[in-house]
This record gives C-alpha cells, structure tokens and sequence, in this order.
C-alpha cells in the first residue's frame, strides 16, 4: 500500500514537473501522441464545464497542472478516463519549489499546519514596564492594552505610563502570550550557597549518597541525624559554607523542572558504581546538565566493593567526552562509597570549590523568587510546598502567587522542620499557607494584596485551560498527521527474570532504553527468581520474549514447554549481551521504512523503433538501447528518464531485454533493450535510472561504554 503510495507521489512529481515544463513552453516534451489524448481529455464534457467557469488565465495553468496525469490515466485505464473519476485531491504544492525537479527525493507535499495564533510566544516583563513596552513586546495596539486593563480596573492613559509586573503578566495572559518575569538586580547581590542535584545510573546509589551527605550536615548531627524530608536538605559545613541539595535523585525530576522554567540547580554531582560502570542513564544525566549547561562533578561510588574500578570509570567517561580534571580538563572526580561514608569531605570540597569558580551571587534584598521542589498535601496542614529561593526574601506573612495557586504564608520552616521568618537564596523552606496544591518547578510570586493574587491565580488558572485546550487540538491533529505518515509503531512484549530485585529494575530500564518510533518495548512482567511455567504461559498469551539475567538454566520441562510454544527465551549474565541480543531482535520486528533508491544507472546509446504495428498488439513503441553503466537494472523497477540532470519523464518499466530475451535483472557493464511505459521521448545521451523499493530497518547503536539506542 505504501509503496503504491509513494508510487503515486512520485508519478505525480515527474508529471507535475512534465507539465510545468510544458507550461514554460516546454512542449517539446509531449508526443504527438500525448497531445491527441490531451486535446481529447479537453473536448471532455465535465472539462468544458469546468472551463467554462473559469477566467481563460486560470484555465490555461490548470491545463498544463493537469496534463499529465489524464494523459496517464488515459493510456493505462480507458475507462477509468472515460467515467472521468475525480482525480484524489492533491495537496497544494508552492510553485517555486518545482522549478528544481527533484532527482533523488521522492515528491513529499508540503504539510497544512492549523494556523494558531502565535500560541507560544513568550514576552519578558518587569516591574515598572510602560505600556509602550508591552506593546512593542506583545504586539498589541496600546488601545487594546488599556481596554484589557480598564476591565481589570485599572485606568492607565499615557503609553509612557508605568505598570505593575502583575498587571502585565495579566494583561500578556489576557492576550494569550507566555511570560517570563525579569526581577530586578537592584539591591546588593551577595554570595549565595550552592544548589546541587544528584543523576546517575539506577543503583548506583544516588539515594544512599543523599542519606550519607544529610547525615553529614552539623544540624543533622545536633539533631540526632534527623532531618525532615522535605524534598531539599542544607549540608552546613564546619567551616559555615553550607551547600544545598535537592532530595529528588533523578532525571525526571531535573528535566520536569528545566521544562517548566525552573533552572535551580547550579551543580549537578554524576553518581557512576565504581564497579558497574558507565550505563545508559549516566550518560543521559551528562546529555541532561549538558544541555541545561550545569556543570558536572563526578562521584565515583561504591569504592570499597571489591570489584571497584574507578580508573575505568574514568576512561569510560573521558571516552564519552567528560573533561576530567586528570586528564587536563575541568571537570573534578571524587572517588566515595556511600555506604561506607568515605570521601564525603572530599565531594562537599569539591563542590564548594566548583561553587566558588562559579561565582555564586543573588539579591538579598526586596521580594522573592523562588521555585517550587516538591508539593504534598498533609492532612491537618493543608497544602505544602517546598521551594529553594533564587533571589530576593521570601517573609513570612506575605500574598503569593504559586504556579496558578495563591495563599498568603501561614508558616515557613527550614529542613529541620523548624518554623523561620524569612528565607533567603538557596534555601529550602516549607511554605504553609496556600490554597490549592502547586507543581514541582512552578514559580513562587510575591504580590501586594491578597486580591492581586486571587486575580493573578485566575488568569493563569484560565490560560493554563486554554493552553490545553490547545494542545489537545494540536494533538488530534498531529494524530491525523502520523497516521497518515509515520510507519506503523509495533509492540514487542518481554517477560524480565532476575536474581535480584535491583538487577530486574536495571535491565528493566535498560530494556526501555531500545524503545523507538517503531518499537515499542512493552514490559509486561518482571520478577526475581527462575523462570517458570506461568511465565511461559503469561510470554505465551501476549507472544513475549523471557529475558533471564543471571539466573540458572531453566529445568528441561520448561525448556521444551518454550520452545513447543515458540517463546524466544534469552539468558545473560552480561547486561550488554542482553542488550546487544534484544537489540537485534527488536531491528528485526521493525516494518521499517520504505525508501527509494537508484538501484542502478544506464547511459542511452541508441533508439530504436517499432513501428506499424498491429492494432492487437499496440500503437508504435520506442526502445531505448542502452549500457547499463553503474548498479542493476531490474523489470519491477520504476525508470526515470534524465536530461542534463532534470527529470523528463517517470514510469514503470514495460520491457527488459538483454540480447532479445526477456530479463528479470541486468547487471553494470552489460548492454539492454529497455521500453519504458508510455514514454517514447528518448534521445542519444539520456540518463536512465532505475529505481527500487527497499525497506530501510532501523540501527542498533552501541557504544563503547556500552550504552545503546535504536536509530530509526
Ligand atoms: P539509586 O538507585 O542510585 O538511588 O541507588 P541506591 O542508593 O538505592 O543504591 C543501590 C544499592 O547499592 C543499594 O543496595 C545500596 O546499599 C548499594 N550501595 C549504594 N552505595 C554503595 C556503596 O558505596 N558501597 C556499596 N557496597 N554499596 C552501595
């Protein structure tokens, strides 16, 4: 289907490009023939119509648009021509983009997107803005700013007066524009503690190192080693630096912030096992703060094992382009064991020193931003939000705005539960008070009244609902658009058996790791222990494959129960074995997509023409005889027929010969007959390509650390 698809599309391209030729006067390109049948197509009733509607200026483009594909339609199917079916409605396609005929690519029409109105657009505003300013910024005439905020209630006359950043942010939401708040730098600007976010692979004990360093920090020392967990924790050093951390180890947590405008984090600290090595989620944490530009500190950890490598973790990550500070670069590596709590000193020295080269500074004074970390409802409290202060003072007492939630602070305490005035920069605190429950990365706002704030609350509540309205919109019509192009998305079903609960966890996510557009990898089951006849009954019902990680061999019984019911069932010991086996498999499932490719070149040497024929056997055909000169030539291929580069005509091939026999293939080097379907405009010195249908698979992709990926 998809090849006749392409088919169609690619016919189209040659004819479009054929009658555009004519349009500019190339007629030479018609046969006498082909102009008979188009004067015929014309003397039609439904064309007269059709022209008779028409301004003649119209008509004479529309002709040639036309042409070529009734002169085809004419030749191969009379009938079809002669009920005259309505051609399918092609998409429009921009004049200009076909005055270079495409030679490789395949004719694609361009896509209708729905027109939106700017939906994305994001404008900075600040306090004190004019409304000239917001103007400029948003597009808006002035008018229509101050209709907007007349019906806020706000009367502004002159274009040079000033408006308060709410008013604005209001105003912007009204118009349906993102923004983005700039606080001011007035104020004195004062060294502020670093806030670090702890990635790397599953198990390589990023939990256990958050504990080890809470345990670490003078407060949790005075307190008995304990600390409330409220989504972020102060290390306080003896020597009074202090470092902040965020609770929540992992990428999604730092990516679902980094989306939402929540850049809070200054360092991130790279967890590798020393005895593991680097895996998959260790280099998408260093893709992670690459691409928000936080600098890494790596953490060798589980050191005291006694498998512990860290010198090849170290070539591993130099490998994967992390510039160690040992090999000259500036990125610092500390070897730990968090279990052991040995190298913690050397890891906070290390951050600190990374924070000092960093320079670390925010604005005490004035009001605060702050950013959401982590929210929970508690029972008797209500609403709580954690949030790290990024500039300014977050007081006690004051109106916020929090995502599109408002409240006025009931109580804020620090991490060890205590309740505190103020916050400043880089300080977690837990905000009591609020009337609706935020989202981790939403902004924190303070604002001057508590009617300012229920205002501000609305008017986000309500663009955050035409904001999904939208996508949802987006989203069907993105669905119409994939399901007319992207190749067919296929399921591949895996049972995960493991020794360890830790070890099904980590090929589990590694497994995930291969999903792509064409696979997509569906686990549907993951146990600890051997494998099992319900596990071969479960692969059986859904046609899973069972992936044993160092387990032992199953029993004879299930053995032949797996293989009498076709279950593929993978053992490894070697979690990249696995991988690299899955990986094949998984390619080997993939549709795949279907490509054309010039699968072989031939060189017009002479023509030859068969005339007088008798009606039975067909009108007058031409013979191109030709030296194949690259590739092979093959009968079901389609032909294209090129002219100093530019394609002059495309269509199937109706005859091969080689030495008066037919031939399915010809091979480089040989010479051939070759007819091509209603085409009988060959000349001495044409090109000739001939192209094939070929389903291109996916690649699997590894690394040397062992990381891999399917490419599509
Ligand atoms: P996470 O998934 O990265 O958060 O990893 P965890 O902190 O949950 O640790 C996974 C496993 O590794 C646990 O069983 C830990 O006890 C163990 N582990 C973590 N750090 C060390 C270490 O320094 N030495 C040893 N021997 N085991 C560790």
């Amino acid at each position: 289907m998809a090849w006749r698809m392409l088919r169609r599309k690619e016919l189209h391209t040659s004819l479009l490009n054929l009658a555009f030729r004519a349009d500019r006067g190339g007629k030479k390109h018609f046969s006498n023939g082909a102009i008979g049948n188009l004067a015929q197509f014309y003397r039609s009733d439904r064309t007269k119509h059709a022209a008779s509607c028409m301004p003649s200026s119209h008509f004479t483009i529309i002709r040639n648009f036309h042409a070529g594909v009734y002169m085809l339609a004419w030749s191969r199917k009379k009938e079809d021509v002669v009920g005259l079916k309505a051609p399918k409605k092609e998409k429009r396609v921009k004049k200009e983009n076909r005055t270079q005929p495409p030679v490789e690519a395949p004719y694609v029409a361009p896509k209708l997107k729905i027109a939106t109105k700017s939906p994305d657009k994001t404008v900075e505003i600040f306090d004190g803005m004019t409304l000239l300013d917001l103007s400029k910024r948003t597009g808006a005439y002035i008018s229509t700013l101050q209709g907007i905020l007349a019906d806020l209630g706000e009367k502004v006359e002159s274009e040079f007066d000033s408006i308060n950043i709410d008013l604005a942010e209001l105003v912007a939401m009204e118009l349906g524009v993102n923004t983005r708040r700039m606080h001011t730098g007035e104020g004195t600007n004062e060294p502020r503690p670093a806030v670090v976010t702890v990635m790397g692979h599953v198990d390589h004990g990023k939990t256990s190192l958050l504990d080890a360093l809470r345990q670490t920090s003078v407060a949790a020392k005075e307190a008995g080693g304990i600390t409330q967990h409220i989504g972020a924790f102060v290390v306080e050093m003896p020597s009074g630096a202090s470092i902040t951390f965020l609770d929540t180890p992992g990428h999604a947590a730092f990516s679902a912030m980094r989306a939402r405008g929540a850049a809070v984090t200054d360092i991130v600290v790279l967890v590798v096992a020393a005895d593991d090595g680097v895996m998959p989620q260790t280099l998408e944490a260093m893709s992670h703060a690459k691409a928000a530009n936080v600098p890494v500190v790596v953490a060798i950890n589980k050191c005291d094992k006694s498998g512990a490598d860290p010198e090849r973790v170290r070539i591993q990550l130099g490998s994967e382009g992390l510039l160690l500070e040992d090999m000259g670069g500036d990125v610092q590596v500390v070897e730990i064991s968090a279990v052991a709590k040995s190298g913690l000193d050397k890891l906070e020295e290390a951050l600190l020193l990374q924070a000092e080269m960093m320079d670390l500074k925010a604005r005490i004074d004035g009001p605060a931003q702050a950013f959401v970390v982590e929210a929970r409802l508690d029972r008797g409290r209500g609403p709580l939000a954690t949030a790290i202060v990024k500039s300014g003072t977050l007081v006690s007492g004051q109106h916020i705005v929090v995502g599109a939630e408002w409240g006025r602070i009931r109580s804020l305490r620090d991490t060890a539960g205590k309740i505190t005035e103020s916050a400043k920069p880089a300080m977690p605190v837990e905000i009591e008070g609020l009337r609706g429950l935020p989202m981790a990365g939403d902004d924190v706002v303070v604002v001057d009244s508590e009617e300012r704030a229920r205002m501000l609350s609305q008017g986000r509540k309500k663009k955050q609902e035409k904001d999904r309205l939208r996508k949802i919109d987006e989203g069907m019509a993105d669905e119409l658009e994939i399901k007319e192009e992207a190749p067919e998305r296929v399921e591949m079903p895996i049972i995960v058996k493991g020794d360890v609960q830790g070890s099904v966890q980590a090929v589990t996510d590694a497994l995930r790791s291969l999903n792509s557009a064409q696979v997509f990898v569906n686990v549907v089951h993951v146990g600890v222990g051997p494998i099992s006849q319900h596990d071969i009954d479960l692969a059986q019902a859904c046609g899973a494959y069972i992936v044993g990680f160092n387990i032992r061999t199953p029993p004879i019984a299930i053995t032949q129960a797996a293989a009498r019911a076709n279950i593929k069932v993978l053992l490894h010991k070697v979690i990249y074995h696995l991988l690299e086996e899955m990986g094949r498999a998984i390619v080997d499932k993939a549709p795949g997509t279907a490509e054309t490719q010039v699968s072989g070149e031939a060189e017009v040497l002479n023509i030859f023409e068969l005339k007088g024929r008798s009606k039975s056997k067909g009108p007058d055909i031409k013979i191109a005889g030709c030296r194949i000169t690259d590739g092979h030539f093959s009968k079901s291929g389609t032909m294209r027929l090129l002219r100093s580069g530019d394609v002059v005509f495309e269509g199937p091939c109706s005859s091969l010969k080689r030495e008066r026999q037919d031939a399915e293939t010809i091979e480089k080097g040989n010479d051939c007959g070759l007819v091509i379907q209603d085409c009988d405009d060959f000349q001495v010195g044409d090109v000739i390509q001939c192209l094939e249908q070929v389903i291109r698979k996916p690649k699997f992709i590894s690394t040397q650390s062992g990381s891999v990926r399917i490419e599509c």
